[in-house]
């Protein structure tokens, strides 16, 4: 049975061989997919990118330009940028927290170490527990 056009041909409205390089990657039903990525980077450049890149990375970077291209396609004026700002700063949030959470942990080490007497007299003292959520500043820190 013959397989169907790959998108890449039935875009350029040319006859797909069975040995057609993009087929693999575009195939017939990633028809909207592949006008996404032609739009945004053009046939010569997807097929010069493909050339270039072992065939092992060539599925990787197929993926890769489909979602810049979708993402551009979502959102014309900063594509990929935006999304990679919003994951950014969701990083940059929990990174702090865990921060936090450690800071809370140490500090709860340290008191649990600690004399029964001396425990109470941390416990009642909420400067000392807020103190201690600031950056430990030690080596495995994050920030
Ligand atoms: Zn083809």
């Amino acid at each position: 049975m013959k397989r169907p056009a790959c998108a890449a041909c039935k875009n350029q409205r040319r006859k797909c061989d069975e040995d057609c390089f993009v087929a693999p990657y575009f195939p017939a039903e990633k028809t909207r997919d592949f006008e996404a990525v032609h739009k945004l980077f053009g046939l010569h450049n997807i097929v010069n990118l493909l050339q270039n890149l072992p065939l092992e990375k060539r599925s990787d970077a197929v993926i890769s330009m489909v979602y810049e291209a979708n993402a551009r396609v979502r959102d014309p004026v900063t594509g990929c940028t935006r999304i990679l700002s919003e994951l950014t700063q969701r990083l940059n949030a929990l990174k702090a927290e865990l921060n936090l959470v450690q800071n809370k942990n140490a500090f709860y080490r340290t008191l649990k170490q600690q004399q029964p007497g001396q425990q109470n007299m941390v416990h009642n003292n909420p400067q000392q527990l807020q103190e201690s959520s600031f950056c430990c500043k030690k080596t495995d820190c994050w920030n």
